[in-house]
């Protein structure tokens, strides 16, 4: 077999056999198949895209190109809930505790990233002492025991995928539907879901800013997900403003002990209900969507969703004490409130923007080597729709600095207000099962 025949086939728009797919990954993952002869392929892809058993093939390619994590000794069904990313995106912190606490075992594989603020893990680690460098034992032992553990990233994990994705962000052949879908989904099969729950984010901070590209991602991933025996769905949500109301590593900490009681913002207690109910129904701890959600409603009236959160903080080395004291979370020097410059009603809070100014505080990593400050954020007091009186404060900056007045300048050319009455976004655009 040779590299220039599969480039010469897929330029031409032919589908590539089970067997092409798998030589030019094993090729590429070992070194025998060079940069230059990949990119040209993947350029191919880009403009004749793939079926959808292409697409299985290739993330089961990825998926075997490197190691893969078997969670078979734990009991129950192992749903994985995935986001594509978004701003102050606080749901994996209230998840986490929230499904364990009706049963379903939540065995979470997470990382750290670039972005506007951490990743799950950086947030957790707000939370003094607690750490995700566990063995892999230790990771199984705890979810069989507490149904709920959080592990950093460990052994090699589809290869492919991290050298694929190297070449794509410098040959432009990152935004391409098979390449994403493909992606995405071997990752999460590799790092041993049974059933995945996928929340696809549309709007300006999100990867898809359109509804209808994060709809043709979000079937392709269910397609691959259903094709390879692991049930798939997905939810396409908001992600036009950011999501609840604090953006930032302890600040969305807090966020989910509030959620968690229920006493969290509207549109995450909802989100979190939404995609909890879907994992609740996939681990088959119930029938019906219905049933699941009033389940989890019950937990976070009744109290047990925040203890389950205080068990599974304390089993990993966190002081559980900070979910009845939030005060002892790493704060801020300075509480620096943004008022609005006139009357109105909040019509847009461009929430990558939004993102970039929490960024620019500390919260987030700009390169790899960049150093995140748990402690800062933003808190945002107004969201769409709001009405909003002229000094009134739309947003707190948790800062450890006073000279803050470029994030300022920022955060007002992206939050504009109208003079006439504006319509609450919606949150959840549709769900998608096929
Ligand atoms: N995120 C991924 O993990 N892969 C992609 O290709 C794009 C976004
Ligand atoms: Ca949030």
């Amino acid at each position: 077999m040779r590299m220039y025949d599969i480039i010469e086939k897929k330029r031409d728009g032919n589908e590539l056999s089970e067997e092409e797919i798998r030589f030019f990954i094993n090729g590429y993952t070992n070194g025998d198949i060079p940069d230059y002869q990949v990119s040209a392929l993947m350029m191919a892809i880009y403009f004749q895209d793939m079926t959808e058993k292409e697409r299985a093939t290739l993330t089961m390619a990825m998926v075997e190109s490197g190691d893969q994590i078997d969670l078979a000794a734990i009991e129950g069904i192992k749903v994985d809930k995935h986001s594509t990313g978004g701003v102050g995106d606080t749901t994996t912190l209230v998840l986490a505790p929230l499904v364990a606490s009706v049963g379903a075992p939540v065995a979470k594989m997470s990382g750290r990233g670039l972005g506007h603020t951490g990743g799950t893990i950086d947030k957790l680690e707000a939370v003094s002492g607690f750490h995700t460098e566990i063995s892999n034992e230790e990771f199984i032992n705890l979810v069989n025991e507490n149904k709920v553990s959080v592990i950093g990233q460990t052994g090699n994990l589809t290869p492919a995928d991290k050298k694929l994705y190297s070449l794509r962000d410098v040959t432009a052949t990152v935004n391409s539907i098979p390449l994403i879908a493909s992606s995405i989904m071997s990752k999460k099969i590799a790092s041993g879901a049974d059933a995945i729950v996928l929340d696809v984010k549309t709007g300006a901070g999100a990867f898809m800013k359109d509804l209808d590209d994060a709809k043709a991602l979000a079937h392709a991933m269910v397609s691959i997900g259903k094709q390879v025996g692991r049930n798939t769905m997905a939810v396409i949500s908001d992600m036009s403003q950011p999501l609840g109301f604090a953006i930032g590593n302890a600040l969305e900490v807090k966020e989910a002990i509030d959620t968690l009681q229920g006493k969290g913002p509207e549109d995450l207690t909802e989100l979190c209900l939404v995609l909890g109910s879907q994992m609740v129904v996939l681990a088959e701890k119930t029938n019906t969507i219905e049933e699941a959600r009033k389940m989890l409603e019950e937990n976070m009236a009744n109290g047990k969703a925040l203890e389950q959160f205080k068990v599974f903080l304390a089993s990993q080395g966190g002081d559980a004490s900070v979910v009845d004291n939030p005060e002892r979370l790493p704060k801020a020097t300075y509480q620096i409130d943004v008022a609005a410059d006139q009357s109105g009603f909040i019509d847009t809070i461009v929430a990558d923007e939004i993102g970039t100014a929490a960024m620019m505080l500390g919260a987030g990593r700009a390169t790899k080597e960049s150093e995140i400050d748990l402690s800062v954020g933003i808190v945002l007091h107004k969201k769409v729709g709001d009405k909003v009186e002229a000094g009134e404060t739309l947003l707190t900056l948790h800062a450890n600095t006073e000279n803050v007045d470029n994030v300022i300048q920022l955060i007002k050319e992206n939050i504009l207000i109208s003079d006439k009455a504006v319509k609450e976004p919606k949150l959840i655009y549709e769900m998608i099962t096929e």
